[in-house]
């Protein structure tokens, strides 16, 4: 039923506080954006909120309403980052008259976005930053990378994850090369930039790469195909996750970092082909190694990155960490009933790795004190990158159009679990 002027969700503009004007009346009734039964009275020890008047102007009849909303939410440093993205229309969504306004409504502004559950009731929900199809790669990069690189700058490790349907813009935003054309360069490319210019301030700093594949619970090196058996370490006293046999590519500028990442694109393309599966399939994993000597007794240009040793006095003679940027595979549920004994096989696998950071997600978001990292390979790499001083963020992708109604909901609903995460539990089993 459509008793309601349709509006493009990005059109509303408004600034808090502020009238925000919008052509899609909203109702009270409609919204629960503000609760009156059980949204004021919550404790939370530390936290922060907005303020908002919003006015809302029904264009056709003149109407206004007010309304007034208190946002409180936590402003924990730990606290995972989570972003939306949606991608822009293509040709034929164009064309089709799918409203997307009807299920999705961004508010880029008060990083909110709001979701229509059914005909009369929908929720809206908050994010750290929610990108409109407008938004510049640039943009994304400094809302969602950059904190982390900054992190993995001053020595803590950091992650980087893409979630979402096949076919949102995953791989554009986390992998797009775009050696031409600077505008277009993805995180892998832009968090490179920025730890290069870092690295070449000081000569005591070195930039290395791997680059692996995951497909059905195998670990692939994309810098080195002819490789197999890539098994995942786990240092007993540190923790410290590491693949040892793994290709570590020394960096040495931006030109060189291209083609290693050409390299890693041209395998994964013939592994797939030869596997005969394709990209969305498997999650790709880029690890970038920053080490930063403390004195000039340090070691440099090792191979692979050793445990933290302490100088004299018990100072660190070398500062490392790593950044893990995880394109990962498409979170759509893959077809179970057809007779293909590989795609079933695959389906049980793909789903086991996310199925498994899901699981993960939703045990840190409940505080608990079991984390299930070890169930898939995917969560064993991440293990040492999701608690204690490791920052996290997610950015999670959705397509522009109300017929991906099934996987845009359940990908909404992963990125609020991975809000709650606060990263501050030191990982034990
Ligand atoms: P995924 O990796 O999630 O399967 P892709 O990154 O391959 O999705 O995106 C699907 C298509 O949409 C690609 O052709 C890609 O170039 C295009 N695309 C995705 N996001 C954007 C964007 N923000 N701007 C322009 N094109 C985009
Ligand atoms: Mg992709």
């Amino acid at each position: 039923p459509k008793d309601r002027p349709s509006s493009t969700a990005s059109s509303v503009s408004a600034a808090s506080p502020s009238t925000r004007r919008s052509g899609t009346p909203v109702h009270r009734s409609q919204s629960k954006d503000f609760d009156d039964d059980n949204g004021l009275l919550v404790m939370i020890v530390d936290f922060d909120f907005e303020f908002k008047l919003i006015g809302h102007m029904v264009n056709w009849n003149f109407d206004i309403e007010f309304e007034f909303q208190i946002v409180i939410f936590s402003t924990d440093p730990g606290r995972v980052r989570v972003s939306v993205r949606v991608r822009p229309r293509n040709g034929e969504e164009l064309k089709s008259d799918a409203d997307f306004a009807d299920l999705v409504e961004l508010q880029p502004e008060i990083k909110r976005l709001k979701l229509r559950k059914n005909n009369w009731n929908s929720e809206s929900y908050r994010f750290d930053e929610v990108f409109t199809d407008t938004a510049s790669q640039k943009r994304v990069y400094e809302g969602v990378a950059k904190p982390v690189v900054e992190g993995v700058l001053s020595g803590y490790n950091g992650t980087i994850m893409a979630y979402g349907q096949t076919g949102t813009g995953k791989t554009y935003t986390v992998g797009k090369i775009g050696k031409d054309d600077a505008a277009e360069r993805g995180i892998m490319v832009r968090a490179l930039e920025d730890i290069l210019a870092s690295a070449s301030s000081a000569s005591s700093v070195s930039v290395e790469i791997s680059y692996l594949q995951l497909y059905m619970e195998t670990i692939q090196d994309l810098l080195a195909p002819e490789k197999s058996n890539i098994s995942i370490n786990e240092d007993g006293k540190t923790g410290e996750v590491s693949v040892p046999g793994a290709t570590v590519v020394n960096i040495q500028d931006l030109d060189h970092f291209f083609q290693v990442l050409q390299v890693g694109e041209t395998n994964r393309h013939a592994a797939n082909t030869k596997m005969n599966t394709e990209s969305s399939r498997s999650h790709a994993i880029l690890t970038v190694y920053v080490r930063r000597a403390m004195n000039e007794k340090a070691e440099t240009g090792t191979k692979s990155p050793k445990p933290e040793s302490l100088g004299d006095k018990g100072i660190p003679r070398v500062r490392k960490s790593k950044l893990l940027i995880v394109d990962l595979a498409g979170s759509e549920r893959i077809n179970k009933s057809g007779t293909d004994g590989h795609l079933i096989e695959e389906a049980k696998f793909i789903n086991l790795s996310l199925t498994s950071l899901g699981k993960c997600i939703n045990a840190l978001a409940e505080g608990s004190s079991h984390i299930p990292t070890r169930d898939s390979k995917l969560t064993r790499l991440l293990r040492d990158s999701f608690g204690g001083s490791a920052r996290t963020s997610l950015i999670i992708t959705i397509g522009p159009s109300a017929r991906y109604h099934a996987e845009t909901t359940s990908t909404i609903m992963f990125g609020q679990r991975a809000m709650k995460i606060v990263n501050m539990v030191k990982l034990k089993e």
